[in-house]
């Protein structure tokens, strides 16, 4: 669902070289002509200069645009001075989405322009898909609840290490026990959100539908073959070492997406099966090492959580290896590059994931074994699990 109006601008930073080098920007240029309700694209040398941002701010008024995508390069390095730009239009800051095609595309693949290109148009839909889905008046990623659904658990209470939310009764629910979030204790981790068994948690900027709809866009649309990685990447550990590996030219290999999380223990198991079903061929969960987390505990929560979900992934009967968490810290960029390299070889020598959507095939699912497990003559023999 689309939030709000829409009158999107689209600008595409060359970076003096440093993007259009190795991608074509005429491809990503048309490609943003093509977005539904986007009133204007334009390719900018430095995007983040004084005067290309003028130059944004001026055509934010001219064309009335109320969302604003940069593809440029890390949203670590230029994200508030951008959405400054646009508050400075008179728009919410909030609305503004930057597409890291330099540090996470066109640095680190730089000897093939073609998939460089196709990588980078795929992010560009991406980014295009999580700004709609942005609402104006999120003001930054903390935790909110919808009491219709919260049935009053306690779990998201235990889980939030900054003792941001309270179960108590609720007047307004006929004294029904509701969580409720105290935003200005809120760090943002996501880990409630992941944890709520009812869906009642969400998290403004890093929604569910945003991500969901990241996911899909990536497994629908792709111009990328044979693999698909979906890399779940922590802002704080794993995403500061992608820029790093991009600021320090490692070449990878293009196969995968990386979407950014403010903390691993945000990326709910509902991604990943997501992920899977609608054909990734593998996903990959980049957390920082235990006990090295942003947030002090967030990733021994997804440790915790990624460990059932391997089991879980078993019993449904996807192969162990779809599915994989690893540790990279910030300084880790050769440990970020050699996990999700490695990662993509381990899927591409697995072979594309049986259910992908794509590929049509029968439903005999070759990694799903319980599809061939009989049913006991007698039900007290019990079933092997
Ligand atoms: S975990 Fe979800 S359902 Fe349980 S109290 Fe928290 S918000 Fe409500
Ligand atoms: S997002 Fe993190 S800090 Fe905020 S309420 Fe949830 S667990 Fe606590």
């Amino acid at each position: 669902m689309v939030k709000g109006s829409q009158r999107i601008g689209v600008y595409i930073c060359s970076c003096g070289g440093n993007i259009d080098n190795s991608l074509d920007i005429q491809a990503l240029h048309q490609a943003a002509n093509n977005m539904k309700n986007v009133v204007n694209v334009s390719e900018m040398e430095f995007a983040c200069s004084p005067e290309s941002r003028e130059k944004m701010a001026e055509a934010v008024r001219r064309f009335k645009m109320d969302r604003v995508l940069i593809a440029a390069c890390s949203p670590k390095l230029y994200l508030k001075e951008f959405q400054q730009t646009v508050e400075e239009a008179d728009r919410q800051g909030c609305m503004v989405e930057m597409c890291n095609i330099r540090e996470q595309c066109a640095w680190i693949h730089p000897k093939d322009r073609q998939a460089a290109t196709a990588k980078a148009l795929d992010m560009l839909q991406m980014s295009y898909d999580r700004l709609m889905l942005q609402s104006s008046t999120e003001k930054s990623n903390v935790s909110q609840v919808n009491k219709m659904r919260c049935t009053g658990c306690g779990i998201c209470e235990s889980v939030c290490n900054f003792n941001a939310i309270h179960i108590a009764p609720d007047n307004e629910f006929g004294g029904s026990r509701k969580a409720t979030v105290n935003i200005n204790a809120c760090e943002g981790c996501g880990a409630c959100v992941a944890a709520c068994p009812t869906a009642a948690l969400d998290q403004t900027c890093f929604s569910n539908a945003q991500v969901l709809s990241q996911i899909e866009t990536y497994l629908k649309d792709s111009r990328m073959g044979f693999p698909r990685v979906v890399v779940f990447s922590c802002h704080w550990c794993s995403y500061t070492a992608a820029d790093t590996a991009g600021l320090k030219r490692m070449a990878m290999d293009p196969h995968f997406v990386v979407i950014r999380t403010m903390c691993s223990a945000r990326v709910d198991p509902e991604w990943v099966l997501k992920a899977l079903s609608k054909g990734a061929d593998g996903v990959l969960v980049l957390a920082g090492h235990p006990g090295r987390c942003h947030y002090e505990i967030g990733n021994l929560r997804t440790r915790k959580r990624m460990t059932l979900l391997h089991k879980y992934l078993d019993q449904m009967g996807f192969h162990p290896d779809r599915f994989r968490i690893a540790y990279v810290d910030s300084e880790e960029a050769e440990g970020y590059v050699k996990e999700v390299n490695s990662y993509v070889e381990k899927v591409r020598e697995m072979g594309p994931n049986p259910v992908d959507p794509h590929t049509r095939v029968s439903p005999k699912r070759l990694e799903m074994p319980w599809l061939d497990i009989k049913p006991p003559k007698k039900w007290d023999e019990g079933l092997e699990l």
